[in-house]
């Protein structure tokens, strides 16, 4: 027959434990005891014999009998490798009989020791030899006698008496439950193996009940929500696990009007509180909460575990650990989660303060945010100008809500998904953003929003929690941002880890700066079409998709021009000296155009043409699938003014600002294209442009022109456009689109569905598919490198922004990322811990 399982072992400072074998409890408790804190004896069952022990196997009882050589009374506690993977829950009191409880009732007295004799027996009954719990609920002087009555009648044998066989049954019961489908569901989703193992400590119990000072309670030396030094907890007189002795009282910690606290009551225990915390901060290299009982003054430590944690407190903590020299910055920099650090950017929603949950949606974009609904673009307009925050809810944006985006402070849609355009922007403006938030339903006209049962109107206050893809009710209590010295520390590390560049996606003067203040290496992409909805620029636009030959075009786009080489100068001017590369204009015309009858009247009253003739022009640039229409570069090459005017204005801008300032070197980029033929032609025309602005302004300057890579077959050609380029830029946005053939204004309606059956592991949108799209992106990097070694690649996408993506993009020798001003810092960590 098998040997008999390994026993249990003595938690020494020298016993082989270890945190896979035994679990990260054990490991714990034996590090506490090398710091000589008054750890109770406690032993480790390593996770092979939890194994044999869930599959009917019993440990030598004689191997147990030692366990019970102090009060008599033990917990066993579940010690998985990871604490985040749970375990079953703790029992207590194992060991308790008829003896024992006589022998208590004399040093604790008779009713403390029913008590704990009754909490045994109840937990017993119904976790292990899973008994109806009605049958164990009762209270008063004979509950005791019931309970065991009880236990007798419905198992036909009395209370076992003997603690081998109690633990055993307790071992054995817990073993069973690590092994459950819920158990097992539940680690999986904190990413367990299938098969994680599950060591158990049996620990000898204090008593918490008795004479002099005795009670249990739990310490913590920080803040949890923001991170400061503040010590938080109870400490609870007479109670013993979930036992409750006469005269209990619970007391704070520290001085507190509300009611006492063991700081005045007992200074020795509190002072030695502090000091143990102190002692395992340094040792542990961890802020960790201690679990302690009290017996008559005698301290004992049970357990410490890892302050759970807010974001915030997550990097005061990390940085503070690593200003004291406890661990090193590198170090700091991997404890913090990247994503985490968008929360410190934005308001939040205090994770302390109660929510209403009208409707959950995607979180877009994060931050928290509250104000009044509006259902459009001119009615947040004007309630900007009242100085009324507003939140604009809409079914979707389009381009024209630009302006109504801007005068919110966050934004709401019914559709769409993480690229839709209320996504995009409201990043790009740092606005807290829900999209497809589908148990919604607006009625624009009535303007009302139905919610479930609930219906709100305009001018309801709600709060969107961008982080969470929560809409709450009303105004919730915020956070303010955290952008502090902890903050400023970490950044400042994580320039010093090097890594891959980080630029932003900016637009305006305002992302620019944004840009600078979270200390981008540069703009990766500014998208120009944005700057064309300008109220004075429109007419000027649409006028030119009406003009007849190019002749008027042009002059259409003169007036343009001037504006264009102001929103040029200033870019440069702001990002002084770092990169700036500039995104030749890339959507389809009829976003400039109006869609509906009112707006073709006015247009046509503009342009001075006859309302059918505006109507058929319109009709004629409507498409079945304009993102894959005449857009981009395809624009570039049969409207050729279009990006003439725009390399004119760059090109003046140049000469403008580099005689202000550091020479500008521009990068000019063109949009989707796929051939070779395209990049020629438009790069024969803006060297043409760059010829006559050099000519005519009488000085020199140099231009860098790309190409972004966002259809799959740049992606193949990528050898031969590298040859006309002195940048790629893979645009992760559309090549997903196009890779997939998945639309990205169209995904958010099923994307639930599609990860929620595991279609998708996550949306490719947000996170980049690296066995597809990450494929292309791959062999993108590749021909390109092959046949130009020395081209500067990036990656300008959403994904740019994505911890998971940019550890890729690392990977593929992406020499820097993009995203939007308000993810740099999240990236900027991302490339520091690739790099580490
Ligand atoms: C892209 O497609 O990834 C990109 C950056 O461009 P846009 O999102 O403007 O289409
Ligand atoms: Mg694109």
């Amino acid at each position: 027959s098998a040997p008999p399982p390994a026993t249990a072992l003595l938690i020494t400072p020298s016993a082989p434990i270890s945190r896979e074998l035994h679990g990260w409890r054990a490991k714990c408790l034996q590090r506490l005891v090398r710091m000589q804190l008054p750890v109770p004896r406690s032993f480790a069952i390593p996770a092979d014999t939890v194994r044999m022990i869930a599959q009917g196997r019993r440990i030598q009882p004689d191997a147990l009998l030692d366990i019970f050589a102090g009060s008599g009374l033990v917990s066993v506690r579940p010690s998985a490798a990871m604490p985040e993977w749970g375990g079953p829950g703790t029992v207590l009191n194992v060991g308790i009989n008829d003896a024992l409880h006589a022998r208590l009732a004399e040093v604790i007295g008779r009713d403390n020791a029913d008590a704990v004799y009754l909490s045994f027996v109840q937990s017993y009954a119904i976790h292990i030899a899973r008994l109806d719990p009605d049958l164990f609920t009762q209270d008063g002087p004979d509950a005791l006698a019931a309970s065991l009555r009880h236990y007798q009648d419905e198992m036909d044998q009395p209370f076992p008496q003997d603690p081998t066989e109690q633990l055993s049954e307790v071992l054995r019961s817990m073993a069973r439950a690590w092994d459950g489908p819920t158990a097992r569901l539940l680690r999986q989703a904190k990413g367990a193996p299938a098969d994680a193992p599950l060591g158990l400590v049996v620990q000898e119990m204090a008593l918490a009940l008795g004479p002099g000072i005795c009670g249990s309670g739990t310490i913590q030396f920080i803040d949890p929500v923001t991170g400061t030094p503040r010590v938080t907890g109870r400490f609870r007189g007479q109670r013993h696990g979930a036992t409750v002795g006469a005269g209990a009282e619970t007391l704070f910690l520290t001085r507190d009007d509300r009611g006492p606290a063991l700081e005045d009551t007992a200074p020795e225990i509190f002072a030695d509180l502090v000091r143990f915390g102190i002692a395992a901060r340094e040792r542990l290299r961890e802020e960790m909460q201690i679990e302690f009982v009290v017996t008559e003054g005698r301290i004992s430590v049970i357990d410490a575990t890892r302050v759970a944690r807010g974001s915030r407190a997550g990097v005061r903590i990390a940085v503070s650990l690593a200003r004291d020299g406890i661990i090193p910055p590198e170090e700091a920099l991997m404890r913090v989660e990247p994503r985490a650090l968008a929360d410190l950017l934005h308001h939040q929603v205090d994770p302390r303060a109660p929510r209403d949950v009208i409707a959950r949606g995607i979180d877009a974009s994060p931050g928290a945010a509250t104000g009044r609904i509006v259902f459009s673009a001119a009615s947040a307009q004007s309630a900007h100008a009242r100085g009324e925050p507003c939140i604009l809810v809409r079914r979707e944006t389009v381009p024209e809500d630009i302006r109504g985006m801007h005068a919110s402070v966050a934004v709401l849609t019914e559709r769409g998904g993480t690229t839709s355009h209320a996504a995009v922007i409201a990043r790009g403006l740092g606005l807290p953003c829900i999209v497809g938030a589908s148990g919604l339903t607006i009625d624009a006209r009535a303007r009302t929003v139905r919610a479930g049962s609930r219906i709100l109107h305009e001018g309801d206050e709600i709060t969107i929690d961008g982080s969470s893809g929560e809409v709450l009710a009303g105004a919730a209590v915020l956070l303010p941002p955290a952008l502090d010295d902890a903050f400023t520390q970490l950044m400042d590390w994580a320039a010093d880890a090097g890594g891959m560049g980080v630029r932003a996606n900016a637009d305006t003067p305002e992302d620019a700066r944004a840009a600078r203040r979270f200390q981008a290496q540069g703009i990766g992409l500014c998208r120009t079409e944005h700057m064309f909805f300008d109220a004075e620029r429109l007419p000027a636009m649409r006028e030119m998709i009406f003009a007849d030959t190019p002749e008027d075009r042009r002059l259409s786009l003169d007036r343009i021009l001037p504006m264009q080489r102001q929103d040029f100068a200033s870019l440069f001017e702001i990002m002084a000296g770092l990169p700036v590369t500039i995104r030749l204009f890339d959507p389809p015309l009829h976003e400039f155009l109006p869609h509906d009858r009112e707006g073709l009247r006015e247009l046509a009253e503009s342009l001075d043409l006859p309302l059918s003739d505006v109507t058929r022009r319109v009709e004629a640039l409507t498409e079945f699938n304009p993102m894959l229409g005449m857009r981009g570069v395809r624009l570039g090459i049969t409207v050729p003014e279009i990006y003439d005017m725009q390399a004119r204005a760059i090109f003046e801008a140049t000469v403008q600002a580099s005689r202000k300032g550091d020479p500008v070197v521009p990068e000019i980029m063109i949009p989707l294209v796929s051939a070779m033929r395209e990049v020629e032609l438009v790069k024969t025309r803006i060297d043409a442009v760059a010829a006559a602005v050099r000519n005519e302004m009488r000085t020199d300057f140099t231009y860098r022109l790309g190409v972004m890579v966002e259809t799959p077959r740049a992606a193949l050609r990528a050898g031969d456009i590298a040859a006309h380029s002195a940048f790629l830029s893979f645009g992760t946005n559309d090549l997903t689109q196009m890779t997939y053939g998945l639309s990205r204004d169209d995904a958010g309606r099923f994307m639930g569905t599609y990860v929620g059956q595991g279609v998708y592991a996550e949306d490719p949108f947000h996170v980049l598919d690296q066995d597809g799209v990450g494929e292309l992106l791959l062999i993108g990097v590749q021909r390109a490198r092959a046949q130009a070694p020395g081209i500067t690649l990036s990656v300008c996408g959403e994904h740019g922004g994505n911890p998971e993506s940019i550890a890729f993009c690392h990977q593929a020798g992406v020499d820097y990322v993009s995203c939007s001003p308000f993810r740099v810092p999240v990236a900027r960590l991302a490339a520091a811990q690739s790099a580490i």
